[in-house]
């Protein structure tokens, strides 16, 4: 689409195609038609059915101008993966739209699509288009998967008597945030492996096509732990009575895991006869999969959480909400997100 001040753009080298070419046209896989024309042409394998779904990355809400552009590249497309495992789905073809200042530097972009163009590698997926514009930084990739029909993971079905469980090790983002921000020290190895969850979110499509014919709901954790949980609780109409194993102590560690949202975890339920199955099936993916709690009846989305000893510790609020008004914020402060920093966050202002 033309823009409303086509004529001051064509000041700016390289053209909008240049860069469409150099950096976003790639050769793809399972593709009819890729980038290039009007629209893409692909072909959904019979039986099964499209899932899609879309994220954006806006600099000064999601990350901050000095932002390492390769972990953003993979990260741009990451959280839109992991929404696709979420759903229990295979991700396949993407499209990203893009706004760029007038004088992109190539060294930005390149280092963009490099971490962009791994991440679509490492899980199979196609760019199959998308739109290039000058504006102030921002990213907006919508995806497209695949799930045998009638597979689909949902919010709105977890069962009374379920088992509730969650992948990883959540909250390691969050911490890598406060290291960074200065409000905690972590050491090596632990920093490390924090900062990875930070800017190298790692997808958990294995486990979500596997949860297909296991999971009753799912989600995955972007806002925070006890946040996303409420989402599965109020969409069943269901309660929770939750137990986490190795809860830390109040304090830094606790928020982190309990409301630090950016792991793109699993949070799902899963029949408590599936108990056994899913204890195999975390040693079959080499990853760690927790059940911490169960889902109970009870006004749709209370959730209770208990220490070892049985006593609720509830915290007052879940998570973070972009429109959440200041004085409501004030209102509840247990468990607040952390103040925002220098680096990719998906859903925190
Ligand atoms: P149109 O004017 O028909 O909308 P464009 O000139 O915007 O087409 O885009 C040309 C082609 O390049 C299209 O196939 C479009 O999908 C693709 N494209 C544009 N920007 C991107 C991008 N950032 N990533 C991938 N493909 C892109
Ligand atoms: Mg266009």
């Amino acid at each position: 689409m033309p823009s409303v001040s086509s004529v001051a753009k064509k000041v700016f080298m390289p053209s909008e195609f240049e860069l469409i070419d150099r950096y976003f046209k790639r050769p793809t896989q399972h593709t009819l038609l890729g980038v290039g024309d009007d629209g893409a042409l692909i072909a959904p394998t019979p039986g099964r059915e499209l899932v899609v779904s879309t994220d954006m990355l806006v600099e000064g809400t999601h990350f901050l101008a000095e932002t390492d552009p390769e972990s953003l590249g993979w990260k741009c497309l990451a959280v839109n993966i992991s929404d696709m495992a979420a759903m229990g789905a295979q991700p396949r073809w993407a499209t990203l739209g893009i706004t760029v200042p007038p004088a992109p530097t190539f060294r930005w972009l390149d280092d963009f699509a490099r971490g962009f163009f791994a991440c679509a590698d490492e899980f199979g997926v196609d760019l199959i288009g998308g739109d290039t514009t000058r504006g102030p930084r921002a990213f907006c990739v919508t995806i497209l998967g695949e799930v045998a029909a009638g597979r689909a993971l949902r919010r709105s079905t977890a069962r009374v008597g379920d088992s509730i469980w969650i992948s990883g090790r959540p909250g390691q983002a969050a911490l890598a945030l406060a290291h960074l921000q200065g409000r905690t020290i972590l050491d090596q190895p632990r920093l490390a492996d924090c900062l990875a969850a930070l800017h190298r979110p790692q997808p958990r499509v294995a486990l979500g096509l596997a949860l297909s014919a296991l999971a009753t709901a799912a989600i995955d954790v972007s806002d925070g732990l006890l946040a996303d949980l409420g989402h599965i609780l109020e969409q069943s109409a269901v309660a929770a009575r939750l137990q986490i194993p190795q809860l830390p102590d109040a304090g830094l560690e606790r928020d982190c895991l309990l409301a630090g949202g950016d792991d793109y975890e699993l949070l799902f339920t899963a029949a408590a006869e599936s108990d056994a199955r899913i204890a195999t099936l975390a040693a079959e993916l080499q990853l760690p999969l927790t059940r911490i709690g169960e889902v109970v009846s009870g006004p749709a989305g209370r959730l209770v959480l208990c220490d070892a000893g049985g006593t609720d510790i509830t915290p007052a609020r879940h998570g973070y909400d972009h429109f959440m008004s200041p004085a409501r914020e004030a209102e509840s402060p247990a468990c607040k997100a952390p103040p925002e920093a220098g680096t990719v966050s998906r859903d925190k202002p």
